[in-house]
């Protein structure tokens, strides 16, 4: 049997660790020259060969070709980061070599062979970029386990040491090119939970170089009149030494750069730390507003984090820690080793047991409050989600052993999906999960899918990560759904799409039909270059593709116990019901039954609207008697059987009917003629009855009576009435009739 180990593959530094089961701790795998910190930085030779860490990095900084480094930034781009001597390759690639070697030397200190691997990506990572460093595992012969954000991976590590209940540690992660700020508490029985992550991608200590080589270069020109804007050889020149600049400044107060200027000769440039700290300021700002950002979704304060730990090699920067005690009110952490600590957290989590699902509901409209609750989603809303746990800090007790830890870690990004507005006249971007929710975690969503006549129907669904609108977010993948089987009874076909996040972060989209047991098959295409239309305003040919005939029986129960309230709600909600058929773009027609002891056509099927809903508010209680000794399913057979296109019944009540039996054989002659019956009860009604007279357990619904109109509402979103639940028609890319999945609730 192998080993399990951690691995930290950082943009500058990349480092291996495994558990010592005996001391319940995690230490370090050093590599074979010793080091126990990796450069990642590699040199590719004339003869085909390939040179990793220490030396590669010694010949970029000599300047010698072949060399390649801060791949890590483009993971996931799909885009050719560099050719050496005819071959070229992606940031994924490199990372393949570099994690290659980082298991080689591993197995050769260690003499054993490495089983399964945690690696870590920084919490801000996107899907692709995370996919890519799987990816690029993969090829490096490892087994991943699981993806950990970096600054969770630090946050771990430090917990095993300094395990105090209660404790809420903020994370300021600064790497190489990098920023992540993440919250994390300790609770009760070892769980260690983050709260919140955000960060920038794009800030890291390569901006400090670059400020301070702007330094340098003014330093220059002033000094010797050389412009590194006229040339390039001085500006590489001068980009090479920023760094060792922004290092002599962590521990002396001012740094030297000893260089030979091309027409000039030698010269030595100065820079002091106040110089580099009032040009940098900016940055620090900019991490410092990220955090406080972070605080305020939390709705807390500095005053309510009671560590700040500093992970990456850019918080040496001395500025960093007096920046951060100075908007904080706490004295940074630096027990941790920042070139260590990650690699050592993912150790930890490798012997660690992987985290079950949890599942959510759809995301509200607004954002915020209660999830609708729907009769199509099958799953239980999130138990009593609760953020942050005030509460008195205990002392700190170091684990007995890293491994009784638990950790839940959130994802930064909110997913998404594009989706057409209520209005139906934009694409927006819809939310499924939003960003900080914990991971792994499920949900699902139901689309209704209309047959269509062109035969051979897919669901096309785009999905995203971010908040802005569709264009301005990741898009991250193309799904499409086929397989999608009609049957006119059941038209719309009702697709489930489960949206997750696993454990890594990572985004999967699986499909069914219905209450079906397999999954429908779902294929991932490249998301087309041109996505402009999904900017555009939406084609109003688009928007209303032409819908077949309808034809809508509501029948309601009128029998003495709707007395009052009861049947004014009902009316109200069918009225409504009516309404939002107002714009249906095709052949809408509406009739009305009342039943009690008799069933009676109060309105047989119309297209005028308005004398429909004055018929509904003709209907009065008792109207054809005080008990339930009838049912409506006969007349209702009777209005729909020759109508063209779709045909459906709705049926309300509120009790349980006198011949059950008798109703649930005529509701059965409906469905074996294709005529769609749903049940709405509420009240005392029979929820196993309604399923019954139902066509399937999707329409039918036991409500409360204050949710009658919302119920109905739901049914006419579903039947395509208003502009909601509509499908719209996507551009022919592929000849087939191809559909883009778009509701909105
Ligand atoms: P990553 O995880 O992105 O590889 P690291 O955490 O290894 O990043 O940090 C690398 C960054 O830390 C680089 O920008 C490097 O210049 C900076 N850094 C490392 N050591 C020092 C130091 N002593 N002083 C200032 N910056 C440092
Ligand atoms: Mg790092």
């Amino acid at each position: 049997m192998g080993i399990k180990v951690g691995i930290d593959l950082g943009t500058t530094y990349s480092a291996v660790a495994v558990m010592d089961e005996s001391r319940g701790r995690p230490q370090i795998v050093p590599n074979t020259l010793g080091e126990r910190i990796t450069p990642s930085f590699l040199q590719f030779t004339e003869d085909g060969g390939v040179v990793v860490g220490t030396e590669a990095k010694e010949a970029f900084e000599a300047g010698e070709p072949g060399c390649a480094s801060v791949f890590k930034r483009s993971m996931g781009s799909g885009e050719a980061y560099c050719t050496f001597y005819g071959k070229t390759y992606t940031a994924e690639d490199l990372s393949a070599i570099l994690l290659r070697h980082l298991r080689e030397e591993a197995e050769r200190v260690t003499r054993q062979t490495i089983d399964e691997a945690v690696v870590t990506v920084p919490a801000y990572f996107y899907h692709r970029e995370r996919q890519a460093t799987l990816s690029a595992a993969k090829k490096a012969g490892l087994r991943v386990r699981q993806l950990i954000n970096e600054p969770t991976a630090a946050a771990m590590n430090y917990g095993a040491d300094h395990w105090r209940e209660n404790a809420r540690v903020l994370v300021y992660d600064l790497g190489g090119g990098t920023f992540d700020v993440t919250l994390v508490e300790m609770r009760a029985g070892n769980r260690m939970e983050t709260l919140q992550t955000t960060g920038d991608h794009t800030l890291g200590g390569k901006d400090w170089d670059a400020r301070a080589a702007a330094l340098l270069e003014a330093r220059i020109e002033e000094e010797t009149g050389l412009s590194a804007k006229d040339s390039p050889a001085l500006r590489q020149l001068v980009s090479r030494s920023a760094e060792s600049v922004k290092r002599q400044l962590t521990s002396c107060s001012t740094a030297s750069v000893r260089l030979d200027l091309p027409g000039y000769g030698k010269y030595t440039a100065l820079v002091t730390l106040e110089e580099f700290e009032r040009c940098t300021g900016d940055l620090l700002e900019r991490t410092g507003a990220l955090c406080e950002s972070l605080l305020r979704g939390l709705a807390i304060t500095w005053r309510d984090v009671t560590d700040v730990l500093l992970v990456g090699g850019s918080t040496r920067m001395r500025q960093v820690s007096s920046y951060l005690k100075r908007i904080s009110g706490h004295t940074p952490l630096s027990q941790v080793n920042p070139d260590e600590a990650v690699a050592l957290g993912a150790a930890i989590q490798a012997c660690l047991p992987l985290p079950e699902y949890s599942v959510i509901a759809m995301q509200p409209p607004g954002g915020k409050g209660e999830p609708p609750a729907s009769p199509v989603l099958p799953f239980r809303k999130p138990a009593g989600e609760k953020r942050f746990l005030p509460g008195p800090v205990g002392r700190e007790t170091p684990l007995a052993n890293a491994l009784t830890m638990r950790h839940a870690d959130v994802v930064a990004h909110a997913m998404g999906v594009i989706a057409v507005n209520a209005a139906g006249t934009a694409y927006i971007n819809k939310t499924i999960v939003p960003a900080n929710q914990r991971i792994p975690v499920k949900c699902a969503e139901a689309f209704h899918f209309y047959t269509s006549s062109h035969g051979d129907n897919e669901l096309e669904i785009y999905v995203l990560q971010g908040t802005k609108p569709p264009l301005e977010c990741h898009i991250i993948g193309k799904y499409v759904v086929s397989g999608i089987r009609h049957d006119r009874r059941a038209n719309p076909a009702v697709i489930r799409i489960q949206y997750s996040y696993d454990a890594s972060g990572m985004v999967h989209v699986q499909a069914r039909q219905g209450d079906g047991e397999a999954d429908l098959p779902i294929r991932e295409e490249p998301v087309p270059r041109d996505m402009s239309r999904f900017g555009r305003p939406i084609d109003p040919a688009e928007r209303t593709p032409a819908a077949e005939p309808l034809s809508l029986v509501l029948a309601v129960d009128v029998s003495g116990s709707m007395r009052g309230g009861p049947i004014r709600d009902a009316l109200r909600a069918m009225c409504h019901f009516a309404d939002s058929f107002d714009d249906y773009p095709g052949d809408v027609r509406i009739g009305v039954i009342a039943v009690s002891d008799k069933s009676l056509i109060v309105q047989p099927l119309t297209d005028d609207l308005n004398r429909c809903r004055e018929s509904i508010r003709s209907i009065t209680c008792g109207m054809t008697g005080n008990n339930n000794y009838a049912h409506p399913f006969d007349d209702l057979r009777a209005m729909l059987d020759d109508r063209p296109g779709r045909r459906m019944g709705i049926v309300l009540a509120d009790g349980v009917w006198a011949h059950q039996d008798e109703a649930v054989r005529a509701a059965k002659a409906c469905h074996r003629r294709q005529i769609d019956i749903a049940g709405v009860g509420f009240g005392s009604a029979d929820e196993s009855f309604l399923r019954k007279i139902s066509s399937g357990d999707v329409r039918s619904m036991l409500v409360k009576q204050s949710e009658l109109e919302r119920s109905f509402g739901r049914i006419a979103q579903e039947i395509g009435a208003g502009r909601q639940g509509k499908t719209g028609r996507a551009g022919g890319e592929t000849g087939t009739a191809t559909w883009l999945a778009v509701s909105e609730r």
